[in-house]
């Protein structure tokens, strides 16, 4: 049997706004507070506008490996989406159908935001939900959304609470979205991100006092999205060539699906594996098998949990522990879910027996 590729880990934070739109910082310093955090790469989102990236503020900041894309939506301010790896905006006023072609058309990678929103605590902060699911094309969904999930469930009488205890008020993706992402996978591969959507602005309480909701260093200790690049990073040389490998990396790791979700506040996730062999060859989360011999699926989690095996939302295997096996021929969408402390820790992108 072949030996498995090596890949290489790295963590990043997707979906950021800064003070280009309506977050609170300027990009540089919100990647000094990453470096602290141990972060490795920021994907930068702001509103409507790549102007970060024309001002040259992409690139390495210390160990940290700065992206920038932006956040587009249509006329009514609905399917927000996000486009990476841009050089330039693809254009104002546009319905989500165009917008969708128009960033794959170019070579972007294109991310579905806070699929399913659904906050109803306060009209000055309206849901933005995608609606337009007849589109083709996207590359990706953000399957748990930091601030979407933060937002949701606040109430009159928990929102101190919520505002005292950020971390604590994130549990799980939303339930609609994740089955949304096993259908769509059935017919071709849609990567699963995980996005903080920080803004780090501040919300008025009852129309009364302003208060921070989700400081940047707060923000990173959440929710991650660990790549798999089949190169590691090189970092921090300064020159642009070096930059741009290491950029072509991560996209290339996102586009295959090589890449899971982890709620970092709950333990480091760094060195979770979800594979599978047909006793030939390998396959990483992403893959795609032909049907035709049995399959072996494997699981391994750096610390303890409760380990769940989905075959297209429904758990085939559930136990304990830092390991767990499981044998199928059948086809279907297989992911994989950890918790722990009875929340959300880890959720795998897909290997599917076709
Ligand atoms: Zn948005
Ligand atoms: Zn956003």
């Amino acid at each position: 049997m072949s030996e498995p590729t090596l890949y290489f880990e790295s963590v990043g934070a997707i979906h950021l706004h800064s003070d280009f739109s309506d977050g609170s910082l300027p990009i540089p310093e919100i990647a000094k507070i990453a470096a602290d955090k141990e972060l490795d790469f920021l994907m930068f989102s702001d509103h409507n506008t790549l102007e970060p990236k024309r001002q040259g503020l992409e690139g390495w900041y210390g160990p940290v490996l700065v992206l920038i894309g932006y956040e587009i939506n249509d006329p009514d301010d609905r399917n927000h989406y996000l486009a990476f790896g841009l050089d330039q905006e693809v254009g104002d006023g546009l319905e989500a159908a165009e917008y969708v072609r128009r960033v794959r058309d170019q070579g972007g990678f294109g991310v579905i935001a806070h699929p399913a929103e659904k906050r109803n605590f306060s009209e000055a902060y309206p849901p933005y939900p995608w609606t337009d699911w007849d589109v083709e094309g996207f590359d990706a969904i953000e399957i748990w959304n930091q601030l979407s999930e933060w937002m949701e469930g606040v109430t009159r009488s928990n929102i101190g609470w919520r505002i005292l205890h950020p971390l604590r008020s994130i549990r799980f993706p939303v339930w609609e979205t994740l089955e949304r992402w096993d259908r769509l996978n059935r017919f071709r591969r849609v990567v699963g991100v995980g996005g903080i959507d920080v803004h780090a602005f501040q919300i008025k309480v009852f129309g009364l006092f302003p208060v921070e909701i989700y400081p940047y260093k707060v923000q990173f200790r959440s929710i991650h999205t660990h790549v798999l690049t089949s190169k590691p990073l090189l970092s921090n040389s300064g020159e642009k060539a070096v930059f741009s490998e290491s950029e072509s990396l991560i996209y290339e790791a996102l586009r295959m699906g090589r890449c899971f979700i982890t709620n970092s506040s709950l333990g480091d996730g760094l060195g979770f594996r979800f594979q599978a062999t047909d006793g030939q060859k390998h396959f990483e989360m992403g893959s795609r098998i032909n049907k035709a011999k049995d399959i072996q699926f494997e699981i391994e989690t750096p610390l303890p949990g409760t380990i769940r095996l989905l075959c297209d939302g429904q758990v085939v295997v559930q136990d304990k522990g830092q390991e767990l096996q499981f044998h199928s021929d059948k086809s279907g969408v297989y992911r994989v879910e950890v918790f722990r402390k009875r929340r959300g820790w880890i959720y795998s992108n897909p290997i599917v027996i076709q």
